[in-house]
């Protein structure tokens, strides 16, 4: 039995035969290439670019019934990169000025920007450049005119096993009977870890040489949750294996009893409990949760991989969907938090190259450089308010300034809906995110101009404690427990609350079972989940008594470390 430990990208455990991928080795040739040879050969390629669109077409048409909108932009963001003047531009020249065959000057030019790949820090970005070889790939297959390997040809159940898996290979998984991968390479910010996580399909990347120790028929264990492989497990580990993931089954299927029934502690406080949403494709499972409402509706989707900002009418319609769907039940329709690791591609002004994103130009400030964007948005979000119950909610704010200008916008957006006889919800309440130290600090001062206030744990932690969300040498740092971020919360919570006004929690601290017993006795007003730790949260809620999450908050604050406040929750189940 060997184990090898990778990246956890996609959870949950599966049992199986390996299917061992090879990796197609693709030998590409230099060819010189005659002068007057030269124009049919950069013809040669222009035709396999064409060749490749189409693929992208079919592969469109395909995610879109299988997975939905958001991913089929996936393929948006592959047609940029075949637009990209790397491949328009740099390989004619290269074919034209060095008299080269197509395939060695596209593998050149992939090559160079490989290596600026590799010298990026950011995990997120250096993931990118599997996207760029996706799209190369299928540019070269056309050029020799081969075909694609196809996972789809497996139809037997079991666990695929390859060097790499490109996100139009993960994209296809769902018609197999693949039940989970394992690759050599990968991060778990990829978009083949991402596109798992989403078809709930168990995956562990990152392993280094796991396609060369499994042989296909061998039996392995995906554990998913700590991101291990197990080759050729024996049978007390296979049973043991098999009882967890029976134990997983029940624990979900016992969940579902708590559907609907109100979540109040055992003393008779009462919270309210909200989803996430993060896509549409989400909508139907959030409303299956019998969720209090939506808590933030994150809205960057709209706006990430493409080139034009969406327009008015499609942002009504998205909106309108969610609100719809919810009935009765609020939705805080959150505007673009665009910027930080959510960059965006509509060749807009900022933020481009900054050192330090996350301190950039993001969110509101983004926004306020883009009044057409941000109007757009609140007036999309004011006629979609007309279908439902709809609060408006401004990320990133650090300024008093800042939510003044956002409230002019609004008027003059309603203003404007009224000139035009359109028809909107005049009474929309404003509020903002309090996820940036300033403005907790002086949340006395934002108050009068908000109708209640949210609390992004996610940016205010990474903020208070200086330590970069996504940066993998500083996670031990990264810390909801630290005494410094529960003094700030309940600050927040008691200026709130003394001057009558609501507080959620939405950031991925009220996902976390261990640490919300602190947020119930901080005594927020709400908390919004990631749709996937719902019922879970709802559970740990329903079994805590509220008067001693109250005693447990107050020695919390007088820890001086976070290790005490740990101890502290252990102690006190
Ligand atoms: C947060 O910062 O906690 C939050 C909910 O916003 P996001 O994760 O989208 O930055
Ligand atoms: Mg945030």
């Amino acid at each position: 039995m060997i184990v090898i430990k990778g990246i956890a990208a996609s959870p949950g455990i599966a049992i199986g035969r390996a299917y061992v991928v090879e990796d197609e080795d693709i030998v590409v040739e230099r060819v010189e290439i005659p002068r007057d040879k030269i124009k049919e050969e950069v013809r040669r390629f222009k035709t396999a670019q064409k060749a490749t669109h189409r693929d992208l077409d079919a592969a469109e048409i395909k995610v879109l019934k299988v997975l939905g909108k958001h991913h089929a932009k996936l393929i948006d963001a592959h047609r940029l990169i075949l637009k990209d003047s790397l491949i328009t531009h740099d390989v004619p020249k290269r074919i034209t000025e060095e008299g080269v065959n197509a395939e060695f000057a596209l593998s050149e030019a992939l090559e160079q920007v490989n290596r600026q790949f590799e010298r990026m820090e950011d995990e997120f970005f250096r993931e990118r450049r599997h996207d760029l070889f996706d799209v190369g790939k299928r540019l070269l297959l056309h050029l020799m005119k081969r075909q694609k390997r196809s996972l789809s040809d497996i139809d037997e159940e079991c666990i695929l096993i390859s060097r790499n898996l490109l996100p139009s290979d993960t994209m296809g998984l769902k018609e197999t009977k693949i039940i989970g991968f394992a690759t050599d390479l990968g991060g778990k910010t990829s978009h083949t870890a991402i596109l798992a996580q989403s078809l709930e399909i168990t995956a562990v990347v990152g392993l280094s040489d796991v396609s060369r120790r499994v042989k296909t028929g061998d039996t392995v264990i995906l554990d998913g949750e700590q991101g291990l492989v197990i080759i050729n497990p024996g049978p007390e580990t296979v049973a043991k294996y098999e009882k967890v993931q029976q134990r997983s089954v029940a624990e979900e299927r016992s969940l579902e009893t708590l559907k609907g029934l109100p979540t109040v502690t055992l003393d008779g406080r009462a919270f309210k409990l909200e989803a996430n949403l993060d896509s549409p494709e989400e909508l139907k499972s959030v409303v299956a949760l019998e969720v209090d409402g939506v808590g933030l509706f994150r809205t960057e989707y709209l706006f990430l991989n493409r080139t034009e900002a969406p327009s008015e009418e499609e942002q009504v319609k998205a909106y309108s969907a969610a609100v719809k769907a919810l009935g009765d039940r609020e939705v805080i329709i959150r505007t673009a938090d665009i910027g930080g690791d959510r960059l965006s591609t509509l060749g807009i002004e900022g933020p481009k190259n900054e050192s330090n994103p996350f301190m950039g130009l993001r969110g509101v400030r983004l926004f306020l450089r883009h009044l057409d964007l941000f109007k757009t948005q609140l007036r999309a979000i004011l006629r979609a308010s007309l279908k439902g119950k709809v609060r408006v909610m401004i990320p990133m704010v650090s300024a008093v300034g800042e939510v003044l200008a956002a409230r002019r916008l609004l008027e003059q957006a309603r203003a404007e809906l009224a000139a035009e006889g359109v028809v909107f919800k005049e009474d929309l309440e404003l509020g903002i995110m309090v996820e940036i130290p300033s403005t907790a600090i002086l949340l006395d001062a934002f108050l009068p101009h908000v109708d209640f206030v949210s609390i992004g744990t996610n940016d205010l932690i990474q903020y208070t404690l200086a330590v970069d969300r996504i940066n993998e040498n500083v996670t031990h740092l990264y810390d909801p427990y630290h005494p410094a971020v529960i003094t700030l919360l309940d600050s927040i919570v008691r200026a709130a609350h003394a001057k009558g006004k609501w507080v959620g929690v939405c950031g991925e601290m009220t996902s976390d079972p261990r640490a919300v017993p602190l947020l119930v006795g901080l005594g927020v007003d709400a908390m919004s989940i990631s749709p996937r730790m719902f019922l879970r949260v709802k559970q740990t809620i329903r079994g805590l008594k509220h008067e001693s999450m109250k005693r447990l908050v107050v020695k919390a604050l007088a820890c001086a470390e976070s290790d005490e406040v740990r101890r502290l929750l252990e102690q006190n189940p």
